[in-house]
């Protein structure tokens, strides 16, 4: 099928972006990637009167270091920041959920922004980025905000950008120096979008003790959903077999997630307690990087 027609906007700035969703956000849709996008429009299950296509806002293209954060323009690709040795270095758990994002052609096009403004339940950005405590800069004609997962991801394909908003950057804290972290997912396929997923980090100081642990889960349910109780069995009760065992149970019991062809909402549940068993044995099992 083919996409119902459309107007077709090419700003070269981001200031031009802003200007026209002042006047078409209601009807538009911003086109980064066009991975999740175009294929939607051509089955017609969204057609939006107005694209505007911000692949010419060259200053929305970088991965730059800014003192103890990392910031992702909108026009980061996917790809690029798999391949920056700048991510490898300060963003462990980034590094590893890249790969599991799609194919390489579609990292070649999709944004980390898309992918994140997108706000899919069984994408792997959305949980990378609330395990991350990533901060989201919005930005619109009449200014900038900037706020986290917990208010960014609404539900299912829907975020709390407003129609004359875009997501104009995403900001990650560099890892700390002790940091082990975990990404860890199930698919019917290989490269195939998952049926569940953890992503993990957390510090171990030189007692022993855990801290900084934050867990979150993709296919638990409308959203990305960060696992409070597990991540505080942890903290207080440290890696031992009986507190792992304990955080996996705590987490199965936290999420709500949604059956579909692939998996029960059951299997889901049971199976994003195994993983946050997996994740935080291989954390403990490795020493800081
Ligand atoms: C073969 C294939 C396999 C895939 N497998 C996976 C997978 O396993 N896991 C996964 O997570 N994804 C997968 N995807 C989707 C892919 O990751 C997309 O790149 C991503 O979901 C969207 O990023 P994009 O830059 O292409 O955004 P687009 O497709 O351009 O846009 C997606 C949505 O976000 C909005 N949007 C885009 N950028 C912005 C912005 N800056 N501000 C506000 N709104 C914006 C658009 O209006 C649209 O509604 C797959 C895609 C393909 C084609």
């Amino acid at each position: 099928m083919k996409p119902a027609a459309f107007a077709y906007h090419r700003p070269a700035s981001l200031e031009e972006a802003l200007s026209l969703l002042a006047v078409h956000g209601a009807e538009a849709r911003v086109l980064s990637g066009g991975q999740s996008l175009v294929p939607l429009m051509n089955m017609r299950i969204l057609s939006p009167a107005v694209l505007i296509d911000i692949n010419r806002c060259r200053e929305l293209a970088y991965i730059r270091r800014e003192g103890g954060m990392i910031a992702c323009g909108a026009l980061a690709r996917q790809g690029e920041a798999e391949a920056s040795g700048l991510v490898a270095a300060t963003l462990p758990l980034l590094a590893s959920a890249l790969p599991h994002v799609g194919v390489r052609a579609s990292r070649n096009f999709g944004t980390l922004c898309g992918s994140l403004a997108h706000a899919d339940p069984l994408a792997e950005l959305p949980s990378v980025a609330a395990a991350l405590e990533a901060r989201f800069v919005i930005a619109s004609a009449r200014g900038r905000r900037e706020v986290g997962a917990e208010a960014f991801f609404v539900s299912a394909l829907t975020n709390c950008i407003e129609p004359d908003e875009m997501l104009a950057e995403v900001r990650f804290p560099v890892a700390a120096a002790g940091a082990r972290t975990a990404f860890l997912e199930v698919a019917n396929r290989g490269h195939g979008f998952a049926v569940a997923g953890v992503a993990a980090t957390l510090e171990v100081d030189a007692a022993g003790r855990c801290a900084g642990v934050r867990l979150a889960a993709m296919g638990a349910g409308d959203t990305t959903v960060r696992l409070a109780a597990a991540e505080a069995l942890i903290e207080d009760e440290g890696l031992s077999a009986a507190a792992i065992a304990a955080a996996g149970e705590a987490a199965r019991a936290a999420v709500e997630p949604t059956a579909d062809v692939h998996a029960s909402a059951e299997y889901r549940a049971g199976l994003i307690g195994v993983l946050v068993g997996r994740a935080l044995r291989a954390m403990a099992a490795a020493g800081p990087r």
